[in-house]
């Protein structure tokens, strides 16, 4: 069964399932790239807001393959999931320090999805040196997401992408792959996806903005008209004379 909608980067392909998915598309593309011959070395990078713990699995052993999860800090969901995602989970043998967990709380948002990715991202992706880039990208790290609660926005996303365009040019010669995952409030993850999109393909200004973006509570704003209206309604509404 091949399914590559969704959350495949928590199953592996010859290991269990796990996520929602058999197959793992990420992890299979870095293990072709790597038997084809034309790459030496991989990162994989997965914004998805759960644990990618099948890529980690599947190359927690290897030198070759750096892989980076950012994900919401859920801990273990149990016997078919027991890796936690917590950053001391950083690989074994001659793969030891090849799998980096940043494990983000509730909230993140744009501004701290950036943070972690220029300060801890960028610096290992620059350090290992790969000749691909793997971007697994879930939209379950939006604000609208009933899975995540990460409150990226679509300036998230695009900002994301331009930063692994940039990663990409610098480390790998443009080389970068991108593999959708999870995303469940369906019309903001196409959004999410779009402006993503927009970035990695570096479109100086949105084609789309944002059909559903936060706007902060202006309580004052709302409490002056309320009573300005309640005004009105004492001076010229009969009933409401002098109230
Ligand atoms: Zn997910």
């Amino acid at each position: 069964m091949v399914d590559g909608t969704a959350e495949s980067s928590k199953s592996f392909y010859m290991s269990k399932p796990d996520g929602y998915c058999f197959l793992n598309n990420a992890a299979l593309a870095v293990k072709l790239a790597l038997d084809s011959g034309s790459c030496s070395r991989v990162a994989v990078i997965d914004i998805d807001v759960h644990y990618g713990n099948g890529t980690a699995e599947g190359f927690y052993t290897s030198d070759k393959v750096l892989t980076v999860s950012l994900h919401m800090n859920h801990g273990s969901w149990g016997s078919s999931h027991p890796q936690k995602g917590s950053i001391d989970e950083v690989g074994v043998d001659v793969g030891l320090g090849y799998n980096l967990n940043v494990p983000l709380p509730n909230g993140t948002g744009d501004r701290g999805y950036e943070y972690a990715m220029t300060e801890l991202v960028v610096p290992a992706v620059r350090r290992f040196g790969p000749d691909m880039v793997v971007l697994v990208v879930g939209q379950d790290s939006s604000a609208f997401d009933p899975n995540g609660r990460q409150s990226l926005t679509m300036n998230g996303y695009r900002r994301i992408g331009e930063i692994m365009r940039g990663v990409a040019e610098e480390h790998s010669h443009g080389r970068l792959l991108m593999v959708q995952e999870g995303g469940y409030h369906v019309t903001y993850a196409a959004y999410c996806l779009h402006a993503m999109l927009e970035g990695v393909l570096k479109i100086p200004e949105p084609h789309l903005s944002d059909p559903i973006a936060y706007y902060p509570e202006e309580e004052a704003v709302a409490v002056a008209a309320v009573e300005s209206i309640k005004k009105y309604h004492s001076e010229f509404v009969p009933f409401l004379r002098g109230t």
